[in-house]
């Protein structure tokens, strides 16, 4: 998680800061519209480090100044890290909290692999498959699955119950020459450095007719509208906020078409969820503090609130 000093280093260096903020982006990274405004100012400190690019992180509302563009509705933050700085701070990453909730990530991704019909042998990617449940979920389903993940804890964690999980970018994956029937990016577009090339990538590590399915929040959604600035998922590594429209609108124009929007649940033990919420909304902490002696800490429990989609796409 932080950068553990090996006997008879010096002090671990300061972990590398943000560019100094911009006045205003000149245009949108998605529509390049130059009409941008800021919607959440700056919460938290200026540093990329691994801690807070877990995927279990608690760093809620905390994340360098988040702009809105007016003309396709998607939220950016600006600063961002660099493509450098993203790869390190995600190659260290480790989070045995995740390992803890195994149990309920299975529930999750069986639920979400029925998006991808019916398995019939055929070649699938996890790009972001952490430590590789979702490789193993496809598996048992009849995929012949593996992934890629760039935190090498995590892929070792993978590779340790035996499942092909390579710590490498999808830009070296599709280097290779690979190519798959399925491609799924769970949770992972939003943390991007740029997703426009990564989904053309993805385009070409599929054959044609492939389909690729992805899960990310939804800025557009009524949750995250009602809630504003107090949206537990403006984050340090939530790099960019889609919608149903514009995440659409990019995968169209990055080779696919997509055939279907849905809501997507996470399912999360109980004990983890009060964990969150206390994290996510300070002012309820009574609550979960008065619920934790309540409520068994491993019952799982399914959320959708609406403000997390999957979407369904086919190569072109
Ligand atoms: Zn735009």
């Amino acid at each position: 998680m932080t950068r553990s000093a090996a006997p008879g280093t010096r002090l671990a260096p300061a972990p590398p800061a943000l560019p100094a903020p911009a006045s205003a982006p000149e245009r949108c990274p998605l529509c390049a519209s130059g009409r941008t405004a800021l919607r959440f100012p700056a919460r938290g400190g200026n540093v990329v480090e691994a801690r807070a690019y877990a995927c279990t992180s608690f760093g809620h509302r905390r994340h360098p100044p988040i702009w809105r563009c007016q003309a396709c509705g998607l939220l950016f933050q600006e600063p961002r890290p660099s493509e450098a700085q993203l790869l390190a701070a995600y190659g260290d990453v480790e989070d045995p909290i995740y390992l803890a909730e195994k149990e309920n990530r299975l529930l999750t991704f069986r639920r979400a692999a029925r998006l991808l019909g019916e398995a019939a042998g055929r070649r699938l990617l996890d790009v972001g498959a952490y430590c590789g449940f979702f490789v193993e979920v496809a598996r048992e389903r009849g995929f012949d699955a593996e992934g890629i993940e760039l935190s090498r804890w995590a892929a070792g964690q993978a590779r340790a119950r035996g499942l092909a999980v390579h710590n490498e970018t999808i830009a070296e994956r599709a280097a290779r020459g690979a190519r798959y029937d399925v491609v799924t990016m769970w949770d992972v577009v939003e943390h991007l450095a740029d997703p426009r090339r990564d989904l053309e990538l993805a385009a070409r590590l599929l054959r044609p007719g492939g389909l690729l399915v992805l899960s990310t929040v939804d800025a557009g959604s009524r949750v995250a509208r009602w809630l504003g600035p107090r949206w537990p998922w403006l984050m340090d590594m939530h790099l960019f906020y889609f919608d149903r429209r514009n995440l659409p609108a990019l995968l169209e124009s990055a080779g696919f078409r997509v055939l279907a929007r849905r809501d997507y649940a996470h399912t999360v033990s109980a004990g983890y969820l009060l964990r969150k919420l206390e994290a996510s909304f300070p002012a309820l902490r009574w609550l979960a503090r008065g619920l934790r002696p309540l409520v068994p800490s491993r019952l799982p429990i399914p959320v959708s609130l609406g403000d997390n989609m999957a979407i369904v796409a086919e190569r072109r």
